[in-house]
């Protein structure tokens, strides 16, 4: 790098930042604005002279924006060094022992959202102020009062600033982001700029809808006498704020990697987004005596996670038809590796979500895999077009079976009953998990008996012979036999399942519980005003199961006597309980799977939903439990833990 091209990466870094902090829209990722980031700290190092007074070494991130007044902090906030590998953390630490060789570490998560400063006087919290620049922030009170894990009152009287960062939990994030898309509104990037975005809202309405969390991780000015951070954290969490789902003290570098390693290992099961682990010196006296750079703290230093987010290219756009009809486009883009896994495919909703983000092929675009969930484009990076890129049309007929398509603005569907995408995802679902769970059928092998013509419809698989399954390519007896095996066992089954593998629009897994409980088999004629009358039952899901019966009675009938599902009656009445006959809602990660929780609850005649409303009888909450269980506190609704359960059954 030479001086020009130091003055144009300061630029660029500004830009970057400006979009970032300011506009909550960034149009890179934090990969690739921490690798320039780094190149200029390295030009900074030998040419001191040099160094540019709005270089982003020389100031903490945020720009103010205007809009909101300003404050200022009682003393400064402050950014982190980072450090992205093992190599990195011990050239840190020798760095740190050689100010103090006496000390230990306090590690805790660096949660991925926006930092909020909370001043308390008198015991009471008056106010709410972001980072800004370190010194000076926006004054956020009216809209941090919103925020139901900040405590309005403490019992600690002295004047204290606690520090903490403002985040959106994944399962909000991806609720508010759903919502967004069927008002045909813009999603937001992820959830740290959905957070932070909220959280500077003119109208505190608005952040109060949001569900956002406050996770405390320091203190500014403060009288506390504690000798240890650790100790000193624990006092913040005992004045009524959130914890960290994992917090250790740590003597040494084999331990903070251990730490670390169980962190990154554990990152998707968190409900809060992390992008690494924070070490700090636990020691208060070292710490003071270490004191800071124009920008951090000599004391502490982020252990960064494998980026979430990376750059790549679309390729290709394809539909895909689902078992409804429902076409939808998936990006086909330049295989990148993320977190260790190489991602070639990108989800793309609908194609108002194209049409929105404006993506075209060969277009550079900002991707995010995160967890389980499937890979997403969350932004173009429209200024990096050259002119080669080709807009994408918007399809008229199916892709598979080429008939038109029904437009229907977000939606675009396939109406044709015997298109083989259709059939074919149909008893894919039919076999899944919450329908028949029939082992072995997986969508290879549908796909493959489809094809060789031996099923055409979900009741051609109760006429497969092993005969008939030795033909297929790969069919060994043993194989074949098990999957005959798999078909015999889905007889019998629950009312419900058989219910739920029909495939009806609008009707899931608890709408075919409920209706099973209700009729039985007798739904086959229930009326519109029987079926709505069911709890949690709307018209839509009415009108659409009549319509599926109408035109499907015979498979139904058919169908229904080959697998001969179990009355609901014929099974067992559950023995009186608290949980009989109760609407139970389950958040946070279990000591078992939530599927067993629930079957568990079931069997105890429970009814287990989805989400919190007034008519929830109980919240069952295991870690890091997310909005659901702040929404259920909300309303009232009574919050029992995952032992305090077990102890009501027994
Ligand atoms: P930072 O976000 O990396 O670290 C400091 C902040 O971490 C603190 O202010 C605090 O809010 C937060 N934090 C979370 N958990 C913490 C904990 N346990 N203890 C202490 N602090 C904790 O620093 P920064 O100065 O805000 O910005 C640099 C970061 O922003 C980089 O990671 C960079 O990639 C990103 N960035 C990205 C772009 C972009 O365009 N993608 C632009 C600018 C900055």
């Amino acid at each position: 790098m030479n001086l020009n091209e130091y003055k144009k990466a300061v630029e660029l870094l500004n830009l970057y930042s400006y979009h970032y902090y300011v506009l909550d829209d960034p149009i890179t990722t934090d990969e690739v604005y921490d690798r320039l980031y780094h190149e200029v700290l390295e030009y900074e190092e030998n040419n001191k002279e040099d160094i540019l007074k709005n270089s982003p070494s020389q100031r903490v991130g945020d720009i103010v924006s205007d809009g909101f007044i300003k404050a200022s902090h009682l003393s400064r906030m402050w950014s982190l060094e980072d450090v992205f590998d093992s190599d990195g953390l011990q050239k840190w630490l020798i760095k740190t022992y050689k100010l103090d060789s006496n000390i230990s570490f306090y590690c805790e998560p660096k949660y991925d959202g926006a930092s909020l400063n909370l001043i308390y006087e008198n015991g009471e919290l008056t106010q709410g102020i972001t980072r800004g620049d370190g010194s000076v922030g926006e004054l956020i009170t009216q809209n941090v009062k919103t925020i139901r894990s900040i405590p309005l009152a403490v019992e600690y009287k002295e004047k204290i600033e606690i520090r903490g960062e403002v985040v959106l939990y994944k399962d909000e994030f991806e609720k508010i982001n759903h919502e967004r898309l069927k008002k045909g509104e813009a999603v937001f990037a992820n959830p740290r700029n959905a957070a932070a975005g909220s959280l500077r809202q003119l109208d505190s309405s608005i952040t109060a809808s949001r569900n956002l969390v406050f996770l405390p991780y320091g203190v500014g000015e403060n009288t506390l006498e504690h000798k240890l951070l650790s100790q000193k954290m624990e006092y913040i969490y005992s004045l009524g704020f959130k914890k960290p789902p994992l917090r250790a003290t740590c003597k040494n570098f084999d331990e903070i990697e251990a730490v670390y390693q169980e962190m990154n290992k554990n990152r998707d099961s968190y409900a809060m987004m992390l992008d690494g682990m924070v070490i700090k010196v636990n020691e208060i006296a070292a710490q003071i005596d270490m004191g800071y750079t124009v920008k951090n703290p000599r004391f502490s230093v982020a252990y960064k996670f494998p980026a979430v987010e990376k750059i790549t290219t679309v390729k290709e756009i394809i539909l895909q038809v689902g078992r409804t009809g429902a076409v939808t486009p998936v990006a086909i883009v330049e295989p990148t590796n993320i977190d260790g896994v190489i991602v070639e495919r990108a989800t793309l909703h609908n194609f108002d979500e194209i049409h929105r983000k404006d993506i075209r092929l060969n277009d550079k675009v900002i991707i995010l895999r995160s967890g389980d969930v499937i890979p997403k484009i969350i932004k173009v990076l429209t200024h990096e077009r050259d002119g080669s890129e080709v807009e994408f049309e918007r399809p008229t007929t199916c892709p598979v079976c080429g008939s038109e398509l029904l437009d229907e603005g977000v939606l675009l569907k396939c109406q044709n009953l015997t298109c083989e995408a259709r059939v074919i995802n149909s008893i894919i679902y039919f076999a899944s998990k919450p329908c028949l769970n029939i082992d072995g059928l997986g969508s290879k092998i549908v796909e493959a008996l489809f094809v060789s013509g031996l099923v055409k419809s979900v009741l051609d698989l109760f006429d497969l012979t092993l005969e008939k399954l030795l033909t297929l390519e790969g069919f060994k007896e043993k194989k074949a036999q098990n999957l005959l095996d798999a078909l015999e066992k889905a007889k019998g089954c629950d009312y419900w399942r058989f219910l739920n593998s029909l495939g009806i629009e609008h009707i899931g897994e608890v709408a075919s519980k409920t209706i099973s409980a209700q009729f039985g088999s007798g739904f086959i004629d229930a009326t519109k005003d029987e079926i709505v009358a069911c709890d949690g039952v709307g018209e839509e899901m009415a009108e659409s199961l009549l319509e599926f019966i109408r035109v499907n009675r015979g498979t139904i009938l058919k169908l229904q006597d080959i697998l001969k599902p179990l009355e609901p009656l014929q099974r067992q009445e559950a023995k009186e309980n608290p949980f009989k006959g109760k609407s139970v809602v389950l958040t946070g990660s279990m000591s078992e799977s939530r599927d067993v929780i629930k079957e568990m609850l079931e069997a105890h005649g429970a009814k287990v939903v989805s989400s919190v409303s007034k008519k929830t009888d109980f919240v069952i909450y295991g870690e890091d439990a997310g909005s659901k269980y702040d929404k259920a506190m909300d309303l009232g609704v009574e919050c029992l833990s995952e032992d305090e359960m077990r102890k009501k059954i027994e």
